[in-house]
C-alpha cells in the first residue's frame, strides 16, 4: 500500500469506539483534563448502543446490590467473578445520577426482565433507551475531545508490550492514513455479531478490537462465550425481552406455551435456558413464535417495535410474531482487570470489547450497558495515569503494513459459524470448522474496510472455535452436544497469539 497521505496526531488518550462505552470514557477523560481524540468507524452514532432496547439494570437502591448480585451471578453460571461484579454493581449509582445530571429522562416505570428476580431495568423512551442515552452523552462531551468519524483503526502501535496509540484509515478513502501517538489507548470496539448469519447487530459490529489486541500480544478470555437473544426476527431484528416480562408468551404453531416444559421460570428464564428451548423447538420441526397479545398498551411501551412490525406487515394485536435466536453479545473478549487495565501496558477496555469477568457464561439482560458506564469510567481513570510517551521511544512507525487476506468470503465463513459455532456445538463441527479455516490460500491486499472486517472476521471464527473446542463442558451460552454438563470445576479458557488455548481454573 502507499502511504499517500499520513496524519500524525499526539493525544493524552487515544479512545476507540464511540457506543456507550467509548463516548463516557472519552467524556471522563477529558472532564479530568486530557487531549481526547476520539476515533469511530461509522458515525458517532453507532455501534450496539444505539439499538439497546431493554434499557439499563441499575439496583433499586443500596439494598438492592446483593439481590442483583444474585441475579447476575446465578445467571453468570460459575464464571462471574462476585467481588468485581458486586463492585462494578455497586458503583453503578454514582453513573446512573451522572446520567440524569447530564440530562437523560428515564420512563417512570421498571422493567423486568428474564433472569431479574425484581423489576429494576431503566428505560428512556420505551424501547430507545441506547439511542437517547448516547445521544445525550454524545451531545454533553466537552469541547476538548477531538472525534475522527468514518475512521478505522487497523493496528495497534506496540513496542514490547506496550502500546503507545493506533494507526486508522478512512473508510471512504483508505489511502488517507492518521498516526495517533497517546500516553493511553482505550479500546471500546464492541462485539462481533457480524460473524454471525442472523444476528441483533449492527453491520460495524465485527471484532476489529478483539484481533487489534490479540495480534498485539493482548490475552483473549472465553472469547468462545457468545448469548444468542432468544427473540429476534428473521432478519435480526431484536423483540426485547421486556416483552415476556410484560406478559408476552413464548407459542408453537398451534399458539401452545411451551416454556414449561423447559424451565419453572417459563419464559422469564435466563437467555441461555431460553434460546435452548426455542432451538430445540425449532430442531423438533415446530415453529416458534411470540405472542404479544397479552400486553396492553404495546405501541406506547414499545414503540420502536410496533413500528418495525408495522413495516413488516404484522399486527401485534392479532398476529404471532415469528422469532428464532440470534448471535447477540460476546460475554468473553480482551481479559481486563476490573479496572480497564490489560495484559499491555498502556492498552485498556471497556464496554463488550471486554472482558472483566462480570458477565460469565451468560449475560444478565441489561447488565451491559451497566458495565459499558463502569467501565467506561474507570477505564478512562486508569488511563489517566500513563506517563507521558518519551519522544526516544517513538521510531517510525511501519504505516505501509501489508494486510494479509484469507482467500475466504464473508458468506461462507457465517455459514460457518451459523452451522457450527452456534450456540449448540460438538468437536466434529469444531474440528470441521477449523480444518476449514485452516486450508486458505493467504493474499495480500490494499487495506480496505471490507477486507479488513472480513479478515477479522476469519480470524475471530477460528479462535472462537479453538475455544470451544478447548471448553470441554456446556455452560450458559456454550452448550456441547458431546460434554453436556459443566465440569465441576469451572473455568476460563485463555487464548495469546501462538500458543494453543489454556484453561484457567475460578479461583474462589
Ligand atoms: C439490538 C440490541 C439490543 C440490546 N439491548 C440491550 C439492552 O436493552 N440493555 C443492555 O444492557 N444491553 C443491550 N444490548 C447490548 C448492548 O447494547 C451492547 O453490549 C453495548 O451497547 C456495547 O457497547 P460498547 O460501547 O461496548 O460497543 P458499541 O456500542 O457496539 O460501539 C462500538 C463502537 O466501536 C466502533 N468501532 C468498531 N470497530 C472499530 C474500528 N476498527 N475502528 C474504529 N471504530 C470502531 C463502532 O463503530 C462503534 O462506534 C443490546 C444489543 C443489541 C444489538
Amino acid at each position: 500500500m502507499v502511504n499517500d497521505q499520513l496524519t500524525k496526531v499526539r493525544c493524552d488518550v487515544l479512545v476507540i469506539g464511540s457506543g456507550i462505552a467509548g463516548t463516557y470514557a472519552a467524556s471522563v477523560a477529558a472532564e479530568s483534563g486530557a487531549d481526547v481524540l476520539l476515533l469511530t468507524k461509522t458515525r458517532l452514532m453507532s455501534g450496539s448502543t444505539q439499538w439497546a432496547q431493554g434499557g439499563i439494570a441499575f439496583p433499586l437502591d443500596t439494598s438492592d446490590v446483593e439481590l442483583h448480585l444474585r441475579d447476575t451471578l446465578v445467571a453468570g453460571r460459575g464464571l462471574t467473578d462476585s467481588t468485581t461484579a458486586e463492585s462494578l454493581i455497586s458503583e453503578s449509582f454514582i453513573h446512573l445520577e451522572k446520567l440524569e445530571e447530564k440530562g437523560v429522562v428515564f420512563d417512570l416505570e421498571l422493567g423486568l426482565e428474564g433472569g431479574h428476580s425484581k423489576a429494576r431495568v431503566k428505560h428512556v423512551g420505551g424501547d430507545r433507551t441506547g439511542y437517547f442515552v448516547l445521544d445525550v452523552l454524545q451531545k454533553t462531551m466537552p469541547e476538548r475531545v477531538l472525534c475522527y468519524e468514518n475512521t478505522v483503526a487497523y493496528k495497534l502501535l506496540v513496542r514490547n508490550g506496550t502500546v503507545f496509540g493506533a494507526l486508522g484509515f478512512n473508510a471512504d478513502r483508505p489511502d488517507q492514513r492518521i498516526e495517533v501517538v497517546a500516553r493511553a489507548t482505550i479500546l471500546a470496539t464492541g462485539g462481533s455479531g457480524q460473524l454471525f448469519k442472523v444476528t441483533t447487530n449492527p453491520r460495524e459490529s465485527t471484532g476489529d478490537g478483539f484481533l487489534l489486541a490479540y495480534h498485539s500480544g493482548a490475552e483473549l478470555r472465553d472469547i468462545e462465550l457468545i448469548q444468542f437473544h432468544p427473540t429476534a426476527l428473521h432478519d435480526g431484528t431484536l423483540i426485547s425481552e421486556a416483552c415476556r416480562g410484560e406478559g408476552a408468551r413464548l407459542v408453537d404453531g398451534h399458539g401452545h406455551p411451551f416454556m414449561s416444559e423447559y424451565d419453572p421460570d417459563e419464559e422469564l428464564a435466563p437467555r441461555d435456558v431460553v434460546s435452548r428451548a426455542i432451538s430445540d423447538q425449532l430442531a423438533r420441526g415446530h415453529d416458534t413464535f411470540l405472542d404479544l397479545t397479552p400486553i396492553t398498551n404495546f405501541s406506547e411501551k414499545f414503540p420502536y417495535i410496533a413500528r418495525k412490525l408495522k413495516t413488516l406487515g404484522l399486527d401485534q394485536h392479532h398476529d404471532r410474531i415469528p422469532i428464532a435466536p440470534a448471535a447477540h453479545y460476546f460475554m468473553g473478549g480482551i481479559s481486563t482487570s476490573p479496572f480497564g487495565s490489560t495484559s499491555l501496558s498502556r492498552l485498556y477496555c471497556a464496554g463488550e470489547v471486554a472482558s472483566t469477568t462480570f458477565h460469565g457464561a451468560n449475560r444478565l439482560a441489561s447488565n451491559s450497558l451497566l458495565e459499558g458506564l463502569v467501565m467506561g469510567h474507570r477505564a478512562a481513570i486508569s488511563a489517566l495515569d500513563a506517563p507521558p510517551v518519551k519522544f526516544h521511544t517513538l521510531d517510525a512507525w511501519d504505516a505501509n503494513t501489508p494486510l494479509q487476506i484469507p482467500n475466504q468470503d464473508l458468506d461462507s465463513i457465517k455459514e460457518l459459524a451459523h452451522k457450527y459455532l452456534n450456540s449448540t456445538r460438538d468437536s466434529e463441527g469444531l474440528l470441521q470448522t477449523l480444518q476449514l479455516l485452516a486450508n486458505r490460500d493467504l493474499y495480500t491486499l490494499e487495506i480496505d474496510k471490507t477486507t479488513y472486517e472480513v479478515a477479522n472476521l476469519f480470524a475471530l471464527a477460528r479462535l472462537v472455535a479453538k475455544g470451544a473446542l478447548e471448553r470441554e463442558e456446556s455452560r450458559g451460552g456454550h452448550y456441547r452436544r458431546d460434554f453436556p454438563n459443566p465440569s465441576p470445576t469451572a473455568y476460563h479458557v485463555l487464548q495469546s497469539l501462538g500458543q494453543d488455548p489454556q484453561r484457567e481454573p475460578v479461583s474462589g
